[in-house]
């Protein structure tokens, strides 16, 4: 951000004591200029206050002033090994002093002498294994030492010093970055002051004043660059304004079979503002399994098309494509809709057919795989492209997809139900649309969490379902069985489950290994209600829709996420019988545990995935690194979530302001911006 003859981007070996080998060791740590090192955040902070023993806890590092009592006395042991003790009066009480290996410290300590020792407390012998010790009483200058993570790169206190010279020197080189009037609307510490207390605070309070400002100021800057990402591809130019046929896409809606929801018509609205106006739509539909996001969908590619464009709709996996180009299908044909089903299978002579069909124009809307965005598919109008199960890319895999048509308004559905937090970082640049209601007369899965002992129970409970011609799931965390971990296997339940109901009921097997063609084949047998039961690794998670399956059994249920529990769970659950859930867990942990009590107590994906957050933490609640997930140095997204909201308001509100790009005061915001490639899209971090 700042010019390479800037003080701060100086080398760190312009300071006093930072020699070859400093430069090197601070090098390993990714610390090269000054500035660098004024921004390297502490790991924690050492309290330093002076305590009396009655308020220190045991095996606390604490420091006590006292007088000292007894004559001190080294003992030598071992090689260079040596013992100073002596006792210590502080306050009403008679402490017991050592220090190991400090036999210099001797010349300090006299009978009568007054000293300040640090130290572990040993509460129970009252006394004290001595770190440091003072001479005269209690005079230190911080009452908390930030304490660095170096990795043994360099010592701590050379460090200390470092930094200390570097804000004693250069310090008067900090600028400010953030908007005078935010400072003064949130009473933030100027940066210059921020860094010093960063390193030296001279209070608890204005340790977390440095903090506050700092956490408020790394997300402002990303909300910034996420801000500014978006107007850009808003306004991209070429983005096509949709006038699409308000009357039609009315019949459309009062044909369907129900009343939309208050989410979904809000949904669509949302959607169609977008297609409507000349900027590009880029945004996020969020919804929990089964809320009526396919609807809405194809409310959207329908009024794509009546505005005289074509439409996508882009899924994860081939049963999904077929099953979504079929509900399609009946849904659009009626008013004269022309749909296709484009997926890997679709080769040769059907799929040349199709594709000149699509550039003719003769296809309105093509459903399919990622063989979608294949280089030889060209539509003639593309308008509207719809992705389901985005949630796992990032910024740059959304940009690559967004590149491949001719400034296509673009929708990304996901079924995981985000929480606000992620949601507003990971889809920073995007709108969202939220649907949190579901149909009515829907209803709510009956969870039950179940010990292994209990698996017969299960079994009858199943079977009486069963019976009633309804259908079960059966999903196990491992495909077979493996030495190390001691899960239900796939291979092992199908045989055992074929066996149980052998004469009575089918049992299918549904894994990762099977070709796409065995997949479908079973899936397709399982649609038809020819298998019974479906045993199953986690390959059933996204989209399948089996509506007469009433019945989820989950093994091992403590080795799955929440988010990923709740998926599953959401295969049942989609006709109008009642449908169960039963979790065969004994989880060890405390948090499995609660896990497994969440499933039972709610069906709201969003409550779940708030939990999820909770118990998981930011970074693994996506379950893979791929989440696009930004990292920051300080903020924490669950706990200071209220700063990332703030910060976000404030950053759209100043990317829009009309003299952002003019005003002298935003200039470093600007170059920053710059820096960063959110206009040229080439890199984004
Ligand atoms: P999602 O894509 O969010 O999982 P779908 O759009 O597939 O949900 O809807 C699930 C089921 O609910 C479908 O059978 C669909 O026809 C039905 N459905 C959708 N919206 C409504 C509604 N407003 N009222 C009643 N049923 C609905
Ligand atoms: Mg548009």
């Amino acid at each position: 951000m700042l010019e390479t003859s800037h003080p701060l981007n100086q080398p760190v070996s312009i300071l006093k004591g930072a020699g070859k080998e400093a430069e090197s060791s601070l090098a390993s740590i990714g610390v090269f200029t000054v500035g660098d090192l004024m921004e390297f955040v502490p790991a924690r902070y050492e309290d330093m206050r002076l305590k009396s023993p009655e308020e220190a806890e045991h095996d606390e590092k604490v420091t006590i002033e006292g007088m000292i009592q007894t004559e001190p006395s080294v003992m030598y042991y071992g090689k260079k090994k040596s013992r100073l003790t002596f006792k210590l009066l502080s306050g009403p009480h008679l402490i017991n002093v050592t220090f190991f290996n400090q036999p210099y410290l001797k010349k300090k300590a006299a009978v009568g002498e007054t000293v300040t020792v640090t130290g572990k407390w040993d509460r129970h012998r009252l006394a004290i294994s001595g770190q440091t010790m003072e001479k005269g009483e209690y005079a230190r200058g911080t009452d908390f030492e930030a304490v660095y993570l170096l990795r043994n790169a360099i010592p701590l206190k050379q460090f200390r010093k470092l930094v200390k010279q570097a804000i004693d020197s250069f310090g008067g080189h900090i600028v400010e970055t953030l908007p005078p009037h935010l400072l003064k609307q949130y009473r933030l510490m100027e940066r210059k002051d921020a860094i010093r207390a960063l390193h030296f605070p001279v209070s608890h309070k204005e340790m977390k004043q440095a903090r506050r400002r700092f956490v408020y100021e790394e997300f402002f800057y990303f909300q910034l660059k996420m801000q500014a990402l978006r107007k850009t591809i808003r306004e991209q130019s070429g983005g096509i304004v949709q006038k699409y046929d308000l009357v039609k896409l009315k019949e459309l809606i009062d044909s369907l079979p129900f009343e939309l929801t208050n989410a979904q018509k809000k949904a669509v609205n949302e959607i169609c503002a977008d297609m409507k106006s000349p900027y590009r739509m880029n945004r996020l539909l969020q919804g929990d399994v089964g809320s009526g996001k396919t609807a809405v969908a194809t409310l959207a590619l329908y009024a794509s098309v009546t505005a005289g464009f074509q439409g996508a709709l882009m899924v994860p996996t081939e049963i999904l494509a077929e099953q979504h180009a079929k509900s399609l299908h009946d849904m659009l044909e009626p008013f004269g809709i022309t749909t296709a089903l484009l997926t890997g299978t679709v080769k040769g002579k059907r799929r040349k057919a199709l594709l000149g069909a699509l550039e003719a124009g003769e296809i309105d809307i093509l459903i399919g795989t990622h063989a979608l965005i294949q280089d030889d598919v060209v539509f003639r109008n593309l308008g509207l492209v719809i992705t389901d199960e985005q949630h796992r890319f990032g910024v740059n895999q959304r940009r690559v997809l967004r590149s491949k048509g001719e400034n296509p308004d673009v929708l990304f559905m996901t079924a995981t139900p985000i929480p606000r937090t992620l949601a507003i970082t990971v889809f920073g640049e995007m709108d969202v649309s939220i649907i949190n209601e579901m149909p009515a007369g829907r209803k709510a899965i009956e969870t039950y969490w179940a010990k292994e002992e209990m698996l017969g129970r299960v079994l009858d409970f199943t079977e009486k379902e069963l019976q009633k011609g309804r259908q079960a799931y059966v999903i196990c965390p491992l495909i077979e069985e493996s030495e190390k971990l001691d899960f239900q296997n796939a291979l092992d339940v199908h045989t055992q489950l074929t066996e149980y109901f052998r004469g009575r009921f089918t049992v299918g097997l549904m894994h990762g290994r099977l070709s796409s063609d065995e997949k479908d084949a079973v899936m397709n047998s399982f649609s038809a209600n020819e298998l019974n039961v479906l045993v199953s690794t986690t390959v059933v998670e996204v989209g399948v829709n089996v509506p007469n399956a009433t019945v989820m059994i989950i093994y091992d249920a403590e080795r799955f996420g929440l988010s990923q529990l709740h998926q599953l769970r959401g295969r049942v659950g989609r006709g109008s019988e009642q449908s169960y859930c039963m979790l065969i867990a004994d989880p060890k942990s405390e948090t499995g545990k609660e896990r497994m009590t969440a499933m039972t107590e709610t069906n709201d994906g969003f409550v779940l995935s708030e939990k999820d957050l909770e118990l998981r933490g930011p970074g693994d609640f996506f379950g893979r690194k791929q989440s696009g997930l930004p990292e920051f140095k300080m903020a924490d997204m669950v706990h200071d979530y209220r700063a990332l909201e703030t910060a976000r308001e404030d950053a759209k509100e100043l990317i829009n302001a009309p003299d952002f790009w003019s005003n002298e005061e935003y200039h470093h915001l600007r170059e920053m911006l710059n820096d960063s490639g959110v206009f040229t899209g080439e890199k984004l971090d």
